[in-house]
C-alpha cells in the first residue's frame, strides 16, 4: 500500500498571489481528499530570487486560508542530497562540463523554452567549465499527464542538453525537484502547465537515477487581461486571504462552487472543496 503525498513549492520571491494558490489549493484537494499528506517546500535555492519576509507572509497566508501542511521542508538544507545525485549522474556517464557562454548559447536554435543546446561541449571538453549539462541523447521519457494525456518528446531535438548544475554552483530547478520530490515521498504532483516541459526532464532524470514517476497533473494557468501568465515578476497582486479568494480559486479550477459560498470563512470553503473536489472538471472535453 502506498500512502498518497502532495505538496506545493512555492518561490519565497513575494507574497502568494492568485497563481501560486491554484497550485497549493489544486494539490491540497488532492491529497487530502485520499486522506494523504500535504508537504509545503520552501523553493529557496536560488538566492537571486529570494525577497526577504515571503516565507514569513506566505506561511500566514496559508495559514489563515486554512490550508495546513503535515510537514515543512526548505530545498537550502539538501545540498548534500544534490551532490549525491549528481554523482550518481556522473557514474552513469550522463553528464559533461559546459564551457559556453550566454553570446554562444544565445545564437542556437530557439526552443519552446529558449535556445536548444546543440551539444558544443559534448565531445570537447574546454576549461574553465562553468555548467554541467545532462546528456540528453537518446531519451524520450514516456509518462501520463492526468489532464494532458500521454508525453514522449524527443528530449535532445525539443529541448536540448540541460543544465542540471549551474555555473554559480547552484543545483538546477529541474534536478532539485526530482531529489526532494523523492526525499519527501511525493506521489501526485499538481501545479502549473508552466511546468510541462520540465515534467519531461524531470521524468527523463528519474529513469537514469532509477526513480518511479509520480502522478502528474499540469493545472490551467491563471492569467492577467493581457493572457499574460500571472507570477511575482510579472507584479501579480497578493492573495487577500479569506473564504472569497478560495471560492475563486475553485471556480477557476472549474468545481462550479455556489455564489453564497463566498460569504463563508475559509475552514467551511475547504470543506465544501473537499466533499466536491473532482480533477476530471478539469479534463478537456471531448465530442
Ligand atoms: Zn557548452
Amino acid at each position: 500500500m502506498t500512502s498518497v503525498v502532495g505538496r506545493f513549492a512555492p518561490t519565497p520571491s513575494g507574497p502568494l498571489h492568485f497563481g501560486s494558490l491554484v497550485a497549493a489549493l489544486a494539490s491540497w484537494l488532492e491529497a487530502k481528499k485520499q486522506k494523504g499528506l500535504w508537504v509545503l517546500r520552501i523553493d529557496d535555492l536560488d538566492p537571486l530570487r529570494i525577497e526577504s519576509g515571503s516565507v514569513d507572509s506566505i506561511l500566514a497566508c496559508l495559514e489563515v486560508l486554512g490550508l495546513e501542511w503535515d510537514q515543512l521542508t526548505y530545498q537550502s538544507t539538501r545540498q548534500e542530497a544534490y551532490q549525491a545525485a549528481l554523482e550518481q549522474l556522473w557514474q552513469a556517464e550522463r553528464l559533461y562540463g559546459c564551457s559556453c557562454s550566454r553570446k554562444q548559447l544565445a545564437q542556437a536554435p530557439q526552443g519552446p523554452e529558449g535556445p536548444i543546446y546543440p551539444g558544443t561541449c559534448r565531445h570537447t571538453p574546454r576549461q574553465p567549465q562553468l555548467a554541467t549539462r545532462f546528456l540528453t541523447k537518446g531519451l524520450m521519457p514516456a509518462w501520463e499527464d492526468q489532464l494532458w494525456g500521454t508525453r514522449r518528446i524527443n528530449l535532445e531535438k525539443e529541448l536540448g542538453d540541460f543544465v542540471v548544475w549551474r555555473a554559480d554552483g547552484v543545483c538546477s530547478y529541474h534536478l532539485a525537484t526530482v531529489i526532494d520530490d523523492q526525499i519527501e515521498g511525493v506521489t501526485e504532483i499538481l501545479r502549473g502547465s508552466d511546468l510541462l516541459l520540465s515534467a519531461d526532464r524531470q521524468v527523463a532524470l528519474r529513469q537514469i537515477l532509477g526513480l518511479p514517476t509520480p502522478k502528474y497533473a499540469h493545472l490551467p494557468l491563471a492569467t492577467d487581461f493581457k493572457g499574460q501568465k500571472l507570477s511575482k515578476q510579472s507584479g501579480a497582486m497578493p492573495v487577500k486571504p479569506g473564504g472569497a479568494v478560495l471560492v475563486e480559486t475553485l471556480a477557476f479550477l472549474k468545481q462550479n462552487p455556489p455564489a453564497n459560498l463566498k460569504l463563508a470563512g475559509p475552514k467551511e470553503v475547504l470543506n465544501w472543496g473537499l466533499a466536491h473536489w473532482s480533477l476530471d472538471q478539469l479534463k478537456p472535453k471531448r465530442g
